[in-house]
């Protein structure tokens, strides 16, 4: 005999009813007996409660609900009974809601809903479901029979969650079913009856419960719970899109699971089963074919992984004991969980400081005050005397937890788990490990709970493979190359580095575009058109916290000012940062530092190499050099693409207005030339090498050369920028004309030694390294003590969407090897 249980959405509408009806039938025809208990249609037990609620306030809507709650019913009648039959049923189930309808008139009038009232009211999910379905199993050739539980499970009176009186109930089974042979029997979960024959239920998602009793109670051969998906999961896969079907677990396993919040089976559901060694499959109604999940004794060979979940208590209290009567009095403890037995409070963890200076343990919310009356009466001396202080409670805290049997004596697990919280920037509360080592649970704050479970998921199960979110803003040149360069390498990534970059958000200037899944790279720009959401700083950031994904890291392409405000929420809320803009760490010593030290305290990057020299390795360099002992003396570079093109172009041979002009139609420069020629963006990029050299040094430290008339400084358009600068042409000409003469040849330089920096106009011979400079290179040398006489030199092109986007990505990558 298997014993099959059917749960809510299971059996929610006629449609599902009916793939419930050829499961049955193909067991029937396999010649497997088979008992079935089912739960009321889906969501059915809550508008139950929502019924009582509304008549015990005396609100007459309850009739408006109740009439809906009717129509659910003959609706999947109507749909699952042939016209021939329909009146009787109909009349039966008319029968049963006038029934209901008489209690919850009563609550009305009395405007009190007590327990008892509740589970009768409940109890109606669950009748009205299981007669209809063995009507309509009936009508399908099956000898499908309704059984009203009440008359079989009995319990004691504590209404809501009453204890099962098992001499009484198992005997009743056996009765049951020696005197109904050949029939399937359709069996109420849920729902019981005391000695008086009173209305009982045995709390929510019982019927699981029942089913195991009454399997338990025949020595059936397996149990199956049929739901809706496919088995015991890794983790809830609403939670947890990665979250995969378990092949089998243990009892324990699943006990430990299902109290830490793994709604798939009712915890009390595995005690009577366990004892008689019943094995329970979990199956998914909605795909009969896939095995499911096997609860056995051993998980055997089927699954080696050390932790088989990852669950959550997504509401519990934290309630802390503390004071000097703590240390070294024995039976504190046992004082205070005597109290909190006595007043019937469920205690979900605990942990005690080593220094014996405080106990916390967590409750059901709903426990909260009782819990912290108990034990202040309890210890009314202690706390009268000031040698214990007052109960503390803390609210909005959710449990993560991690389990498996395997966990036992491997080490570094708990510490993969505190890493993969601690990176993710999620404050542990209290953390505690079952002496038996099955579990170790960690208290944190509601808001972290998803990022928690996405993250601890990934870093146990995902072997290597790692997601990293990214919110980008700015898809202009080099961003939108950065979303191609992505997209291209997306299956290298997966294959050779485990690395999955989601693209979960895109904002140009007017819109922001997200998608937690992951947007279509193939398709961002039309579904950044057609989204609806107006770009805003605080609007993207804000949304980006609230999704609050493991793992995020902030791509800011834009060169923006006022973006850069927002750098230290942004780090402060444990996201890294890429930028190819300059803004922030040019602007004050202050800020710069203080990014920094955000990024440190929080343990996430910021990484801006392309802040200068584009692609090119040079801050990275120069914070090795600095990490592994050396000292930097002296840099010098050429920083600029424009610049750089312009004077290795440029040799007296034709004007240098000439040469600036076709820099500028190459695409060289800045469409205003003069904001190259100024010199400000070599500044700002030698300003950002000396402090990542260790100099403490402001914008204004930076003495910059002007090279430019002063007529061409004040031009009011380009056009005349470019009149001013062929009258000026002379100038330029004496400067080539020097070079030539002295075997030189000019450089726009920037160079820092010992904290004095500059930007100018040098000569350079041909012992320099930028003396053979051509096209639009940058070159950057660095003069340090390790490299004093040979300075070390990295050249190579220092500009274009290519190269920068491709440093860009290069600074994601890296993301991902500090990441669980
Ligand atoms: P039923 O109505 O069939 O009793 P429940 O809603 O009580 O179904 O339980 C099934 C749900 O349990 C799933 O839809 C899933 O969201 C949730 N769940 C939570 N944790 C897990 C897990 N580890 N594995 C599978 N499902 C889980
Ligand atoms: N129908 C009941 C509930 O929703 C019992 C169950 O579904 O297991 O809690
Ligand atoms: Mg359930």
């Amino acid at each position: 005999m298997r014993v099959l249980k059917f749960g809510g959405t299971s059996v929610g509408s006629s449609e599902n009813i009916l793939k419930v009806l050829a499961i049955l039938k193909d067991y029937n025809s396999q010649q497997i007996e088979i008992a079935v208990v089912v739960s009321a249609m889906s969501q059915m037990t809550n508008t139950l409660v929502k019924l009582g609620e509304l008549a015990s306030t005396g609100d007459e809507s309850y009739l408006v609900l109740l009439k809906e709650f009717e129509e659910k019913h003959i609706t999947a009648a109507r749909e699952l009974i042939s016209v021939k039959k329909q009146s009787a049923v109909f009349a039966s189930i008319k029968r049963k809601i006038n029934d209901l309808e008489d209690v919850l008139h009563g609550v009305f009038l009395l405007k009190e809903l007590s327990l008892r009232a509740q589970d009768l009211i409940l109890s109606h999910g669950e009748r009205l479901n299981a007669y209809t379905i063995a009507e309509a199993g009936k009508e399908r050739g099956l000898k499908t029979v309704f059984v009203d539980a009440r008359t079989i499970i009995k319990t004691d009176s504590t209404f809501g969650a009453a204890k099962i009186n098992f001499e009484v109930t198992n005997k009743n089974i056996t009765q049951y079913f020696t005197e109904n042979k050949g029939v399937i029997p359709i069996i109420t979960g849920f729902v019981s009856s005391n000695e008086n024959g009173e209305t009982t239920t045995l709390g929510r998602g019982g019927s699981d419960y029942t089913a195991s009793v009454v399997a338990a109670g025949i020595g059936a051969e397996v149990v199956e719970i049929w739901t809706d998906v496919n088995g015991v999961m890794t983790a809830d896969p609403r939670k947890v899109k990665n979250a995969f079907s378990l092949p089998a677990i243990t009892y324990v396993e699943a006990m430990e699971m299902s109290h830490f919040g793994a709604k798939v089976i009712y915890p009390p559901t595995l005690q009577p089963v366990f004892t008689k060694k019943i094995p329970i499959r979990i199956k998914n109604t909605f795909q009969p074919e896939f095995e499911g999940t096997l609860i056995s004794e051993k998980s055997g060979e089927a699954h080696k992984l050390r932790v088989k979940g990852i669950s959550s208590i997504n509401d519990i209290a934290l309630l802390s004991v503390q004071g000097s009567s703590m240390v070294g009095i024995p039976g504190v403890s046992s004082r205070i969980f005597g109290a909190l037995s006595k007043s019937n409070v469920n205690i979900i963890l605990i942990t005690q400081a080593s220094s014996e200076h405080s106990i916390s343990f967590a409750v059901d919310p709903a426990d909260a005050v009782k819990a912290k009356n108990a034990i202040e009466e309890e210890f009314h001396y202690e706390i009268g005397a000031g040698r214990l202080e007052k109960v503390n409670v803390k609210n909005n805290l959710s449990i993560v937890a991690i389990i498996g049997e395997n966990m036992l004596n491997t080490p570094g697990i708990s510490g993969r788990m505190f890493s993969a919280l601690g990176k993710n920037g999620i404050n542990i509360a209290a953390i505690a490990q079952g002496s038996s080592e099955l579990n170790i649970s960690a208290v944190i704050d509601k808001k972290d709970i998803s990022k928690a479970l996405n993250a601890l998921h990934d870093g146990f199960f995902l072997a290597g493979t790692r997601t990293l979110n990214v919110f980008m803003v700015g898809p202009g040149l080099i961003g939108s190359t950065l979303l191609d360069q992505i997209q291209e390498q997306s299956s290298y990534l997966s294959e050779n580095k485990s690395l999955n970059i989601k693209v979960v958000a895109i904002a140009n200037s007017k819109k922001m575009l997200f998608n937690e899944e992951g947007i279509d790279l193939k398709h961002w720009k039309t579904s950044l058109e057609a989204c609806t959401n107006n770009m805003s700083f605080d609007g993207f950031v804000e949304e980006m916290n609230k999704l609050n994904l493991p793992n995020s890291v902030f791509v800011d392409n834009t060169s923006n000012k006022e973006i850069v405000a927002y750098y230290e929420k942004i780090l402060g809320n444990s996201i890294a940062i890429v930028t190819p803009n300059k803004v922030a760490n040019s602007s004050s010593y202050a800020y710069y530092k203080t990014l920094k030290n955000t990024a440190f305290a929080r343990n996430v990057d910021f990484l801006y190499e392309t802040n200068v020299g584009a692609g090119l390795p040079v801050i990275r360099t120069l914070q090795d050099l600095i990490h592994s002992g050396d000292e930097i003396l002296k840099i010098e570079g050429v920083l600029s693409g424009s610049l750089s093109y312009i004077f290795n172009t440029y040799d007296g041979t034709t004007t240098f207005k000439e040469v600036v002009l076709r820099a500028k139609e190459n695409g060289f420069t800045e469409p205003d030339p003069r904001d190259d020629l100024n010199g400000m963006d070599v500044a700002r990029k030698i300003l950002i090498l000396s402090r990542e050299a260790g100099y403490e040094l402001e914008p204004e430290d930076v003495k910059v050369e002007n090279i430019l008339p002063e007529a061409c400084i004040k031009a009011k358009t380009v056009e005349e920028f470019f009149d001013e600068l062929e009258k000026a042409d002379e100038v330029f000409q004496k400067l080539s004309a020097d070079a030539l003469a002295t075997g030189q040849k000019l450089r726009f330089i920037a160079s820092m030694e010992e904290g004095k920096v500059n930007v100018g106009l040098k000569l350079v011979g041909m012992e320099h390294p930028f003396y053979s400079m051509s096209g639009s290179d940058n070159m950057i040398s660095y003069t340090t003590k390790r490299y004093q006489l040979n300075p070390l030199v990295i050249k190579g092109p220092g500009a274009g969407a290519e190269v920068t986007a491709a440093g860009v990505f290069a600074d994601i990558i890296s993301i991902s090897n500090s990441i669980s």
